[in-house]
């Protein structure tokens, strides 16, 4: 009998690369059961699993497109429409007020999920600089991501507050 292992150790890496490059966690029904709190026909708005600050959501289209240009008129209108709502869901469950919107194009400016996102990071009023928003950035990478019963309790709040 021929020795065949080697060919599903091959068979066996080649199909995590493949899952590894395809994956998707914005398309993933798990992640957005999980984490969306308000969605239309478009668009979805998310809590991140890794917050900057509390009150970082994430907006983005239902459809998988990695950059901003390949938005249709229609989803930019809707995600234009979905970061207000947000907006004013978290200024009243979190007692925010400025917020920061960042979205990103290409991994050479640092995008790492190829689904565009925007991302909405409130702050309360007076709260210190933007440098020290900065390393907040770096923090939140350092602490991971927060529990499945905070993620619970946060989208269930945000659920209440945003307008249909
Ligand atoms: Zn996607």
């Amino acid at each position: 009998m021929r020795f065949r292992f080697p060919f599903f150790i091959a068979f066996f890496l080649f199909a995590i690369t493949l899952q590894a490059n395809t994956y998707c966690p914005f398309c993933d029904s798990l992640v957005l059961e999980r984490q969306a709190f308000y969605e239309d026909d478009l668009v979805y708005a998310l809590y991140t699993h890794m917050p900057i600050t509390e009150g970082h959501c994430l907006v983005i289209p239902k459809r998988h497109v990695a950059n901003f240009e390949e938005l249709n008129d229609q989803e930019l209108q809707r995600i234009g429409q979905a970061i207000q709502k947000v907006d004013a869901a978290a200024k009243k469950v979190f007692s925010t007020g400025p917020y920061l919107l960042h979205q990103k194009n290409g991994k050479e400016v640092g995008q790492s999920v190829f689904h565009v996102h925007f991302h909405y990071v409130p702050r309360k009023i007076g709260q210190s600089s933007l440098m020290a928003l900065l390393s907040k950035v770096l923090i939140a990478q350092l602490k991971g991501p927060i529990s499945h019963q905070k993620m619970k309790e946060v989208t269930s709040k945000l659920k209440e507050n945003i307008e249909k």
